[in-house]
């Protein structure tokens, strides 16, 4: 008989020249548990998703309660659904006036293909600008605005009609013209190693496309919900987007996309042509159960209010000639160690120590930490223990220490 390991490697679809490869049968809060009770704390929460920890039992709760009453109904946006209304009500109490109108989709990718086409159908036109090294999925749309060459090669052609400039150049913001539909950006780019913005970049650039007409896009895919310390990274910056996209933490741990903008906005993809945007899944309503628990966990836990506190112990502990910097803050961290090879070991090698790491797409020589917020101090001081053990070790048997 054939192993789970075997199987998934001949009859899953790889597209990971390394995966992870580990076996995971429970999760629970900050860890994950292989099928021999084998223990890891879980330092990327699947990637800025489970801010609220593995299977929240506020979470579940809501989830088993949802199921109870139904599951799928209908194609979104034809049956009034209980969980859509509530969660879209809740998300909009906590967002600017001007983002009132809510569309749920199933992830990023899909978020970012509904607010491009959006913003191309409210502009009547055609031109887009994003970012280099900006991530913003993996569909045909969004790929085309993600901002890495290498991805995306083989792929062309893509969406026509797009431009990518540098994160963080005033200068090159005149590209934005009358011509330009949107301008989509990550306030803080995740997969780039998180680079903030600098200065006042963002504030630039929303004045830049308010001049011009143009819709702004901020694709919070892995930064809201409290990861970076505030309920949305815009907050931090205090510039607010014509469109908001939204997905990972959104679900709570289902898989929900959503995109957000102003009734007056949203209201274009209803006529010429009628359906704008298609979505079967979109909005599930056990999903949006699962969403809404999730952040009101979120809330009621005050998590929030503890981010910057947790971030700075990260900081404290994780001191080591091998960390060159620590990037970022909040609960989404680019540890850079300036070697590839040294990083791919600590992440290759994380297991072994009981840990869950991960690199990033566009950065190399760093990897990422952003646990589930719940993670309480004792566990970050645990984690980090074991993660110095760990950089010891990497820093010892790769080029680090020689160089
Ligand atoms: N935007 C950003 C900023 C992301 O980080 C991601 C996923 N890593 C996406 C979009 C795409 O989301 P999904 O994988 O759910 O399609």
């Amino acid at each position: 008989m054939l192993t789970n390991r075997q199987l998934f490697l001949e009859l899953l679809g790889q597209t990971s020249g390394s995966p992870l490869l580990l076996e995971i049968k429970e999760a629970e809060g900050i860890y994950m548990y292989g099928p021999s009770g084998e223990k890891y704390i879980d330092l990327i929460s699947g990637v800025s998703v489970s801010n609220t920890g593995h299977c929240h039992p506020h979470v579940i709760e809501a989830v088993k309660k949802q199921i109870e009453f139904h599951m799928h109904l209908m194609v979104y946006g034809e049956l009034i659904q209980n969980p859509q209304v509530r969660y879209g009500e809740k998300l909009i109490s906590l967002l600017p006036e001007t983002l009132n109108n809510c569309y749920f989709v199933n992830s990023g990718s899909e978020a970012v293909e509904g607010a491009l086409k959006l913003a191309k159908r409210y502009t009547g036109r055609s031109r887009i600008i994003s970012f280099t090294n900006s991530y913003h999925g993996s569909t045909h749309g969004s790929l085309s605005v993600t901002g890495n060459e290498h991805l995306k090669r083989a792929f062309r052609p893509l969406l026509p009609g797009v431009h990518h400039i540098p994160f963080n150049n005033i200068s090159s913001l005149s590209i934005i013209d009358e011509k330009t539909a949107c301008v989509i950006a990550e306030p803080v780019q995740a997969e780039a190693g998180v680079i903030y913005p600098e200065n006042d970049f963002l504030l630039q650039l929303r004045n830049r496309c308010t001049k011009t007409g143009t819709l702004l896009i901020f694709d919070e895919v892995q930064t809201a919900f409290g990861r970076l310390g505030k309920m949305f990274a815009f907050e931090k910056f205090g510039v607010v987007p014509d469109i908001l996209v939204l997905a990972k933490a959104l679900g709570g741990g289902m898989p929900l996309g959503a995109f957000i903008t102003s009734k007056e906005i949203m209201s274009s993809l209803t006529h010429n042509p009628p359906l704008g945007h298609i979505t079967t899944f979109g909005g599930h309503p056990v999903c949006c159960a699962a969403g809404l628990a999730s952040l009101e966990v979120i809330i009621n836990e005050k998590l929030i209010e503890q981010v910057q506190e947790k971030s700075a112990l990260f900081r404290e502990y994780l001191n080591h000639e091998a960390v060159k910097e620590i990037r970022g803050d909040g609960l989404l961290l680019a540890v850079e160690t300036g070697d590839s090879e040294m990083t791919g070991y600590i992440i290759s090698h994380a297991p072994e120590y009981g840990l869950i790491l991960d690199y990033f797409l566009f950065s190399p020589t760093a990897f990422r930490i952003a646990p589930p917020l719940v993670i309480t101090k004792e566990e970050i001081k645990e984690a980090c223990e074991k993660l110095l053990a760990l950089i010891e070790t990497a820093y010892k048997n790769t080029s680090g220490c020689k160089r």
